[in-house]
């Protein structure tokens, strides 16, 4: 029995969906594969799965056999259609790859290439930021078998002590995972080194080594080269990196087997640069990290796990020297630049005092920053501003949170959409919706409606050819003329209102009428729903300033709305009739100019005028130099990218401070 659907995983199915899938086909008694382009493998094995290297939107086949294969099929057809339902409210959170994706935009990888005495060694710049410190070396021995075959009847008891140590190196990483003190990214790594070490393709591969008469050593360095090598076949960076993470957990099995402890970092020096050939995942996560101050390695890259852990957790890294890192074995003092790949060997005393500069410039910079986090700015007459975040999905929920956002200020809603080979179901928008209000309640969630136009066209909107998509059929007005997909999403956020502090705003208005159209759709669902008995609860309803139209009747406007967000980037294009992706006419195409100034000058005072909020969510709201003109004019809400947050809290307190 077998069906099959798209994908709709976002990036596919790689760590942390993997394991999902693969916890679901467990559930289930019946044998099940999972096909791609005629290829079959068992979707019980995250490993086989990952190696499958199932994107989204590609199309797969669920087949099942067995007495539960109607169950399975459903529910793992179901997962893949809509990975986000059914998840607590922790795993919907989490980032959709936090076994692997991104914790920060990865700095350009700079291409290997052997330096001169002056630059020293380029890598892969694999971690921004720059540090100098002390060389700590760390090359543990390379782990070897005993180099004889066993005799048969030796078989059964190296299987036995081969499971054994799966079994204690399992029940370690678990031991990790358990602790509170693991972050949650750290925590998806460490779970994807688990489901590797749990997973039946490397005992497996090492079991049949084992009953071709190797012993247990052997067969698990052999099991993980022939795994780490097909992952290193992939046509994906990010699943080659996950070769790495086969070698780390083939070497922990081998160390018990051989009753070793590793090599510890537990030593590392304050502020040591750590050097290795390779440091597994597991071993960096576990490592005092707060004392290391960089990281150089032979191996590794922008995407893999060494790199993700250094990022998140600040740590300037160059990765991938390959066998030049052995000059750097005996170094006393190493300089290394995350941001360039730079990697100099002993530096001398003007590169020294040069590298000792800038880190300490960055260190105050950090340190003066993340005083701002918990910061609630407010104004010398007492007006608290408002500081929140502009996203895109609930992965940047963390991110936003991290950096001290007080609510959201721009919901996009595209990606939602976009994400998608057909339209997002309401329940879907709904759970979506709720989960972002929960996240930062009682701090409101500005939720923006569909703002689609055929220069961004999505599955299940037919748009018409347009000479000009940016003057034509997009945001409110489409929204409008597709009252089935508007009224889905109005009634989603409804729904999700109930759960937190959600408001909703409109974009592209250039017209009262669009607004009063709005609201008689929003009467209607709140009916709709009234008479379903579906839970639910009003929000605000606000417009986004952004075309001249608005501008010119923001009197009008206020008087219907619950508050102004002026989005900066298109009432710029518009207000200044230069494209805003046409880099000729792109020194037009600033915010400073007079025209624009005083287009949100009138906003703001209309707003103020009338007593409801104005806030600003385009990409001049996390301008500190623009920040206290904006103020002035009686903004009280600034949104922006979760990392300018901290700093506009800074410039705002600076304002306050009459600095
Ligand atoms: C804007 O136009 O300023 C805005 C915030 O919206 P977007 O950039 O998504 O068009
Ligand atoms: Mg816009």
């Amino acid at each position: 029995m077998e069906r099959s659907t798209i994908v709709r995983v976002h990036e596919g199915l790689h760590a942390r969906p993997a394991t999902r899938f693969v916890k679901l086909a467990k559930g289930f008694e019946s044998d099940v594969e999972l096909v791609k382009d005629g290829k079959a493998v068992s979707a019980k094995s995250s490993v086989k799965l990952m190696l499958l290297a199932v994107k989204e939107n590609q199309e797969v086949t669920v087949r099942a056999n067995g007495a539960d294969a109607i169950e399975a099929i459903e529910a793992l057809i179901g997962y893949l259609e809509n990975p986000k339902a059914g998840l607590d409210d922790e795993e919907a959170h989490a980032p959709a790859n936090d076994a692997g994706k991104e914790a920060a935009p990865a700095p350009q990888s700079a291409p290997a290439a052997s330096g001169d005495a002056s630059s020293g060694l380029r890598g892969v710049a694999a971690s921004e930021g720059v540090a100098i410190g002390p060389a700590f070396a760390h090359f543990p021995p390379d782990l070897a078998g005993q180099g004889r075959m066993l005799q048969p009847e030796e078989i059964a008891g190296e299987i036995d002590r081969f499971r054994a140590a799966v079994g204690a190196v399992q029940a370690r990483m678990d031991r990790a995972l358990a602790q509170d003190s693991l972050s949650a990214g750290d925590r998806g790594i460490v779970a994807a080194l688990r489901d590797i070490a749990a997973d039946d393709s490397l005992t497996g591969e090492a079991e049949k080594a084992i009953k071709g008469g190797n012993d247990a050593v052997s067969a698990t360095i052999t099991a993980a080269s022939t795994i780490a090598a097909d992952f290193s076949a992939v046509d994906d960076h990010y699943l080659n990196a996950r070769a790495d993470d086969v070698h780390a957990v083939g070497r922990q099995i081998c160390l018990v087997l051989l009753g070793q402890d590793d090599v510890s970092l537990e030593n590392i020096p304050q502020g040591a640069i750590l050097i290795a050939d390779d440091i597994g995942a597991w071993d960096l996560a576990r490592a005092p990290l707060k004392r290391i101050g960089g990281v150089v390695c032979g191996h590794g890259g922008a995407t893999s796990h060494i790199a993700i852990i250094a990022r998140s957790h600040g740590i300037p890294a160059v990765l991938g020297l390959g066998d030049r890192i052995d000059a750097l074995r005996t170094a006393n003092e190493v300089a290394l630049d995350g941001n360039s790949g730079q990697v100099i060997i002993d530096p001398d005393a003007a590169t020294r005092a040069d590298f000792a500069g800038r880190v300490e410039a960055a260190a105050k910079e950090r340190a003066g920053l993340t005083a701002f986090k918990t910061v609630t700015p407010k104004l010398a007459d007492g007006r608290v501003i408002e500081v929140a975040a502009n996203i895109g999905s609930l992965e940047e929920i963390e991110a936003a949170q991290e950096a001290g956002a007080m609510g959201v200020g721009l919901f996009r809603t595209e990606l939602l959409f976009m994400r998608h080979m057909h339209l997002p179901s309401e329940d879907m928008q709904a759970e979506t919706y709720a989960a972002l209000a929960k996240a930062f309640a009682p701090y409101p969630v500005i939720v923006r409606t569909l703002d689609i136009g055929g220069d961004k066209p999505i599955a299940g909107i037919e748009f018409p050819d347009e000479e000009n998509p940016f003057l034509g059929w997009r945001g409110i007005r489409m929204c409008l003329d597709r009252p089935d997909i508007f009224k889905r999403q109005l009634r989603a956020l409804l729904r999700a209102a109930v759960h937190g502090n959600i408001k909703v705003m409109l974009p592209m208005v250039s017209d009262l009428g669009e607004v009063r159209q709005t609201r008689v759709l929003v009467d209607e669902c709140a009916a709709e729903l009234k008479a379903e008995g579906v839970p639910h609860a009003t929000f605000d309803l606000g417009v986004m300033i952004e075309t001249p139209a608005a501008v010119l009747i923001a009197p009008a406007l206020a008087k219907e709305v619950a508050f102004f967000s002026i989005g900066t980037n298109d009432l710029t294009q518009y207000i200044m009739a230069a494209d805003r992706l046409n880099p000729t006419v792109a020194k037009l195409n600033d915010v400073t100019n007079p025209a624009v100034m005083s287009a949100i000058e009138l906003t703001a005072r209309a707003g103020v005028a009338a007593g409801i909020m104005v806030g600003m969510c385009g990409e001049a709201a996390g301008r500190p130099d623009l920040i206290p003109a904006f103020l002035e004019m009686g903004l009280t809400e600034l949104s922006m990218s979760p990392a300018s947050i901290q700093r506009a809290k800074k410039t705002i307190t600076a304002m306050a401070a009459g600095k």
